[in-house]
């Protein structure tokens, strides 16, 4: 008689639910070599405890440093794309895809919820590099277009997290449709005097910076990310001179003015909180009134 017998039959644990497995138990610094526990790492959420190196994460890292317990629903979970152009490179598009969303297991390069965030109502868009380089197709588009929906609807504050290549070049014309999309219905967020926080990480660039993430009422990033449109050897050829030292990194953009703030990833949860508690106050139906229109009113 064997000691262990599994009781129950068919147990099918997805990957990335899984414990303890892909990541193994260190985690060696890119930037400055220090080898620590992937435990500690994981706590000091995905930064280095030397230099402070941001190690790139996903939505899901960033819902459940934001969200109040993890808490939070899901807008248009199962939207996926198709596939318009009958695009072909190394393999179909839709080969690519279905491949993608299995080894990854999300649905598209960006995921929209909306939950509570230091007991205040919020909306979130969180790109995610792992799908296809967080290139914006279709369904990032849509998706972002709907969630900002949802957030002028509810009257909640809108956050942009955004980590991608730029454009997804399977989709081609329709990819940069979204850059005038996303645009238009940020447009209509603030005329609605609701506000839009634009958070940029490793790395934004391409289309997306051109468009809704550079679009914030406050764009802000996270320290050494990578911010910039064509790459620096791109603009290298182009101009033909040498580039100067930390050119699009976060620290060099925000000097040069197209940043508000950096923030530390560990203090991302407090700082965005303190932001949306000066911008907003809770309305009588729930859902928030902007305070510049309150001022207005009270005028
Ligand atoms: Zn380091």
């Amino acid at each position: 008689m064997p000691w262990f017998k599994r009781v129950e039959k068919g147990i099918i644990t997805p990957t990335e639910e899984k414990k303890e497995t892909p990541d193994g138990l260190w985690y060696k610094c890119p930037e400055c070599k220090t080898v620590t526990s992937m435990a500690e790492h994981r706590k000091s959420l995905n930064t280095c405890v030397k230099c402070n190196h941001h190690d790139r994460i996903g939505s899901k890292e960033y819902f459940a440093i934001l969200f109040d317990d993890n808490k939070f629903t899901e807008l248009d979970e199962n939207m996926t794309s198709g596939d318009p152009l009958n695009f072909v490179d190394s393999k179909p598009y839709p080969e690519r895809t279905a491949a993608t969303q299995r080894k990854t297991g999300l649905k598209d390069a960006v995921r929209t919820a909306y939950g509570k965030s230091g007991g205040l109502d919020i909306t979130i868009a969180c790109m995610d590099f792992a799908y296809i380089g967080g290139s914006m197709g279709s369904v990032v588009g849509e998706k972002i277009a709907r969630a900002i929906d949802h957030a002028r609807k509810t009257r909640t504050p809108f956050l942009m997290i955004s980590k991608s290549g730029g454009a997804r070049m399977m989709e081609a014309g329709f990819s940069l449709m979204q850059m005038a999309k996303t645009s238009a219905k940020l447009a209509l967020l603030s005329e609605e005097k609701l506000p839009y926080i634009s958070l940029l990480t490793d790395p934004t660039t391409g289309g997306v910076t051109a468009s809704y993430a550079m679009l914030g009422d406050f764009n802000i990033a996270e320290p050494g990310a990578l911010i910039g449109f064509a790459g620096p050897r791109v603009i290298k050829e182009t101009i033909g001179k040498d580039l100067p030292k930390g050119f699009q990194s976060a620290e060099f953009v925000l000097e040069h003015g197209f940043l508000d703030f950096i923030v530390d990833r560990k203090e991302l949860k407090q700082r965005l909180n303190d932001l949306l508690g000066m911008l907003v106050e809770t309305g009588d139906q729930g859902g928030i009134e902007a305070k510049p229109e309150r001022a207005a009113k009270t005028l």
